[in-house]
C-alpha cells in the first residue's frame, strides 16, 4: 500500500539526512497545535513575501522526505501548499480548489508530517483536478492520480482543518487517539 505525505517510503537516511530530516521536523506544527485546525485565508497579494514563504516550505518538505506540505503546517493561515505533481517535480499552489473528482475511490494508509507515527486507512477519490494559481499569480491546473492525487487532497483539507484522523474510520480514529493522548498531556 503506498503511503501519503508523512512516511513516502521506509527508507533508511545516512546520518546527515537523518538529522535535517528531524530539524525539518521540528519546524513544523504538530497534533494538537492549534493552527492545524484553523480555516486558512485566501492568499491576496502575490509577493515577495509569499514567494519566500514558498521556498521555505519545498525545503522542509524535501528535508522532511514529505510529498506535500500545507502552510497552516507551519504555522502560516493562508491557503497555499506544496506538493510533488510527479516524480522530481515539486509545485506550490494557492488558493486552490479541486474542480473535478473521479467516482472511482480507494483506501489507503495515510501519514501526516504534523501527526508522527501515525498511519490511518482513509479514503479518497483515485484521481482529482485540482486548479488554482501558482506562487506567481499564474493559473495552473493538475490532473493527479495515484498518491500524487491523494497527497493533494490531504494537503487540500489541511487547508481547511481537516487531518486525516477527521477522515478515517471510528476505529482507527479511537485507537490513533489513544496513541496520541500521551503526548496532549505533555505539551
Ligand atoms: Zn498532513
Amino acid at each position: 500500500m503506498a503511503k501519503a505525505e508523512g512516511q513516502v517510503y521506509d527508507e533508511e537516511l545516512d546520518p546527515e539526512h537523518e538529522a535535517r530530516r528531524r530539524l525539518a521536523l521540528a519546524q513544523i506544527r504538530q497534533y494538537p497545535d492549534v493552527a492545524l485546525k484553523m480555516k486558512a485565508r485566501p492568499v491576496e497579494r502575490f509577493d515577495d513575501d509569499l514567494r519566500s514563504l514558498v521556498d521555505r516550505m519545498k525545503l522542509l518538505m524535501r528535508d522532511a522526505r514529505g510529498i506535500g506540505l500545507a502552510a497552516t503546517q507551519v504555522g502560516v493561515v493562508q491557503r497555499v501548499f506544496v506538493f510533488t505533481p510527479s516524480k522530481d517535480e515539486v509545485a506550490a499552489i494557492v488558493n486552490p480548489e479541486i474542480v473535478e473528482r473521479s467516482e472511482e475511490t480507494d483506501i489507503v494508509e495515510e501519514g501526516c508530517l504534523s501527526i508522527q507515527g501515525i498511519l490511518v486507512p482513509v479514503e479518497r477519490p483515485l484521481r482529482v483536478t485540482i486548479a488554482g494559481r501558482d506562487e506567481n499569480g499564474d493559473e495552473v491546473r493538475f490532473e493527479l492520480d495515484d498518491i500524487f492525487g491523494r497527497a493533494a487532497q490531504h494537503e487540500a483539507d489541511h487547508l481547511d482543518g481537516l487531518l486525516i484522523i477527521d477522515r478515517t474510520t471510528p476505529e482507527a480514529r479511537r485507537e490513533a487517539m489513544s496513541l496520541l493522548r500521551p503526548r496532549i498531556v505533555l505539551t
